[in-house]
């Protein structure tokens, strides 16, 4: 079998894989998660289910105090309007 070079792709898996996370483009995590479906989801930080949302600079749910994402259930759980 032939070995391909690593992409960006790939590098961003592996960093993800060893715990570096950043907040990725609309464009990135689709190209992502067409390699690693899945891999770019986002969990609940309270629940670990995931939040059917996109990342920080999207429509996750933070406090202002930066906790977060939550999912939409732990969001109202916690008292927190949209
Ligand atoms: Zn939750």
């Amino acid at each position: 079998m032939k070995r391909q070079k690593m992409d960006w792709v790939d590098e961003e898996k592996k960093r993800r894989d060893s715990g570096h996370k950043r907040p990725l483009l609309q464009t990135e995590h689709w190209a992502m998660n067409t390699r690693y479906p899945g891999e770019t989801l986002e969990y609940c930080c309270d629940c670990n289910q995931p939040t059917g949302r996109a990342g920080k600079a999207e429509d996750s749910l933070y406090t202002e105090d930066d906790d977060g994402p939550y999912c939409w259930d732990c969001w109202e759980r916690l008292g927190h309007n949209a």
